[in-house]
This record gives C-alpha cells, sequence and structure tokens, in this order.
C-alpha cells in the first residue's frame, strides 16, 4: 500500500495560492480587495489577469483549514516511508508567510503550518512505535546574503539586536556553516546545531527559540520584514523491525532484521519576494535584496525546470548549484520528492503590482 499511495502523485511540484484577509492597516488605508476566485475553481483573477493553480485557499476559494489536510499532511505521511519534502511560502512581505507557515512565534501565532506538522508527526509516532524506533533531529538556520546561519545556535540568543536592527554575528572562532554533498547525494549542514527531540514540547521549544534568534531588519514596507529564508528541518529515522521468521528463514527462528528509513521535511519561510527598490533602502539594503533574489530566483529556475516534463525527460541540467537556498534542498526538491510551494497574497489593490508578480513566479512553478 505504501508504493501505491507514493504512485498516484504525478507531478512533484503542487501550487497552492493562500490569500490573506485585509488587515486592519490596509482597511484604514481604505484599501479595495483586487483578487477574486473564480468559483468553485483554484483560479485568481487580478486585473486582466488569469491562473488556475493546484489550489486556492482563502477569501472566496477553499478554506485556509483545509490546507493542512489536503497538501501538508500527505507529506508527513510520505516521511514514514521515507520520501522527503519540502514546503515553501513564497511572497512580498506583509503577505502571510510567518503566518502561514508558523516561524512567527514572537506574535503567539501557533496555527501556522509548522506547528500542525509537529502534532500530526507525533501522534502517528505514538500509534507506530510498538513497532517501529524512532530518532528525530530538527535543525533551524536561514540564509542571509548568501550565508547559512544557525537559528538554534545558544549563543545568539543572548546578544540581542542592536536597536538599529543590526543583524547579530555568528559565534567568534565558529567556522562558518558548509553545505555538504556527499557521494549518494544526501545534503548535510557542516557545523549547524541538530538537536535530538523526543517530544512535541522540546521540538516546540526548537521552532520558538529558532523564530526569536531569526535575523530581522526594518525597511519601508514592515518593519519586521524578513530578508532571509528560514528553514525548519525535520529528520525522521525510524528503525523498522521485521520478523524474519515469516520469509523461510531456517535456523533463525524469532531472529529479527531491521529496516531503517531516513526521510527529511523542510519547511521554508522564504524572504519577501518584492524588488529592491520598492522597499527603497540604502545601498547595503539593496546588496542584501539582490541576494535574496538570487535564492529566489534560482529557486523558480530549480522548480520550472522540474516541472516541465519534456526537459526533464530530455535530461535537462537543473540549476541547483545557483544559489545556497537551491544547494541546500537539493535532495529534497525532484526526484522522489515532493514540493509544495504556498504562495502568499494579499487581496489589497495597493499591493496588485507584488501580487501579480507572485502569481506569476507561482504559475511558473507549475
Ligand atoms: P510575511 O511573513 O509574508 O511578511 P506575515 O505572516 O508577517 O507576512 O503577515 C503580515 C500580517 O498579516 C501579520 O500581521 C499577520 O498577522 C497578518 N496575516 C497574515 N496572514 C493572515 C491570515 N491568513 N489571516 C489573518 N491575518 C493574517
Ligand atoms: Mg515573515
Amino acid at each position: 500500500p505504501v508504493a501505491m499511495e507514493a504512485a498516484g502523485e504525478d507531478c512533484c511540484v503542487k501550487v497552492a495560492v493562500h490569500i490573506r484577509p485585509l488587515i486592519g492597516d490596509e482597511k484604514l488605508q481604505g484599501c479595495k480587495d483586487c483578487v477574486t476566485v473564480v468559483p468553485g475553481k483554484p483560479q485568481v483573477q487580478i486585473g486582466t489577469h488569469s491562473f488556475t493553480f493546484d489550489n486556492v485557499y482563502g477569501s472566496t476559494g477553499s478554506p485556509s483549514s483545509a490546507m493542512f489536510e489536503e497538501r501538508i499532511a500527505p507529506l508527513v505521511d510520505g516521511l514514514f516511508h521515507g520520501y522527503n519534502a519540502t514546503v515553501l511560502a513564497y511572497g512580498q512581505t506583509g503577505s502571510g508567510k510567518t503566518y502561514t507557515m508558523g516561524t512567527g512565534f514572537r506574535d503567539g501565532c501557533q496555527s501556522g503550518i509548522i506547528p500542525q506538522v509537529m502534532n500530526v508527526l507525533f501522534s502517528k509516532i505514538e500509534t507506530l512505535k510498538h513497532q517501529t524506533e524512532f530518532q528525530l533531529h530538527v535543525s533551524f538556520i536561514e540564509i542571509l546574503k548568501e550565508e547559512v546561519r544557525d537559528l538554534l545556535d545558544p549563543s545568539f540568543l543572548s546578544k540581542p539586536e542592536g536597536a538599529n536592527g543590526h543583524v547579530k554575528a555568528a559565534s567568534p572562532g565558529k567556522p562558518p556553516i558548509q553545505i555538504r554533498e556527499s557521494s549518494n547525494g544526501v545534503i548535510t549542514l557542516a557545523g549547524s546545531t541538530e538537536l535530538s527531540v523526543s517530544t512535541l514540547k522540546e521540538m516546540a521549544a526548537c521552532l520558538e527559540q529558532g523564530s526569536l534568534s531569526r535575523a530581522t531588519g526594518s525597511t519601508n514596507m514592515n518593519n519586521q520584514s524578513s530578508r532571509s529564508h528560514a528553514i525548519f528541518t525535520i529528520t525522521l529515522e525510524q528503525m523498522h523491525k521485521v520478523n524474519s521468521a515469516c520469509n523461510g528463514n531456517s535456523g533463525l527462528d524469532g531472529s529479527m532484521n531491521e529496516e531503517y528509513l531516513c526521510a527529511k521535511l523542510h519547511l521554508v519561510d522564504l524572504a519577501g519576494s518584492e524588488r529592491a527598490k520598492r522597499t527603497g533602502s540604502d545601498g547595503m539594503r539593496f546588496k542584501e535584496g539582490v541576494h535574496i533574489n538570487k535564492g529566489l530566483l534560482a529557486l523558480g529556475n530549480v522548480i520550472s525546470a522540474l516541472g516541465d516534463e519534456k526537459k526533464r525527460k530530455e535530461g535537462l541540467h537543473v540549476p541547483y548549484r545557483d544559489s545556497k537556498l537551491t544547494r541546500l534542498l537539493q535532495d529534497s526538491l525532484g526526484g522522489n520528492s515532493r514540493t509544495v510551494m504556498i504562495a502568499c497574497i494579499s487581496p489589497a489593490d495597493i499591493n496588485a503590482e507584488e501580487t501579480l508578480n507572485t502569481l506569476k513566479y507561482a504559475n511558473r512553478a507549475r
């Protein structure tokens, strides 16, 4: 039954749109809703443009609560069958990426995807633990200016951010974190904290700690705006006990064979997709903007290469190496892995231009 479930999914990248409601600030400014959902269809219209996705949630699309069941829970199931997966939240700053992923513990928002993943994961483990031994690891990093930073490094917590939003430096003397690829294609991070967790509470503490140490800086658009990609990774190892006596092995009555599976789930709160020029920033910010775009650009290219059946069959080169982000996600994007991109958008007319950009990007990924 395991293999059939996996074969059911035809394309390896699914794209869902999540439309948040108009928020207080937009209402105060008298913004109008400029995004329409075609009733009963996963289709979004803005101005004269129309796009079709795998799912549309929020506004008059499917309820947001359906998103987890339809798009994310199957990925958690897949982990137990050894399939890597990646969930990506894409969109301009303020579009709801952090709200959707649940990486904003600061706001006390705990209904996002990551907290729900944890709940499902631990209840599943509970039902299986009599026959399988589980090991869980968590890492939480961010990529800022093409540098990988460890959000679970305890020394970050003791050094609060400067009042003017200065980004904290890594612990002195600590070597930079490096992305490595083993001969069998498995990607690992050398030098970042990987915490072993055995309870829901422990895993939630990792999410909270990392969310708090995540670097933020102010721009004109949103003073909590994130210029970095934040990646929360759960690695599930399982040792399944198989009674080999059933296989007819003589002379080994009662002996156990063990089946080992390891899979990881990356939950990614991407950097804001708005252009650097729109944030009206100084030279330094602009440079960061350029780097952010490098990751998002590479991601767009990788995902569109993966989604293109014809090119894939011709053995097209997938440009994973073009950014740290795609390099890190390499073994969990494409191949046997499942990927869900959630394009987060604001319905407000003042954001129409960026919303259109987001829909175009997401459409290319499909
Ligand atoms: P981003 O991470 O993309 O910059 P946030 O997740 O911080 O955006 O969301 C911006 C604001 O909108 C926050 O105040 C957040 O609480 C609110 N918001 C986002 N998504 C929703 C939603 N689905 N329902 C209600 N409020 C939301
Ligand atoms: Mg955010």
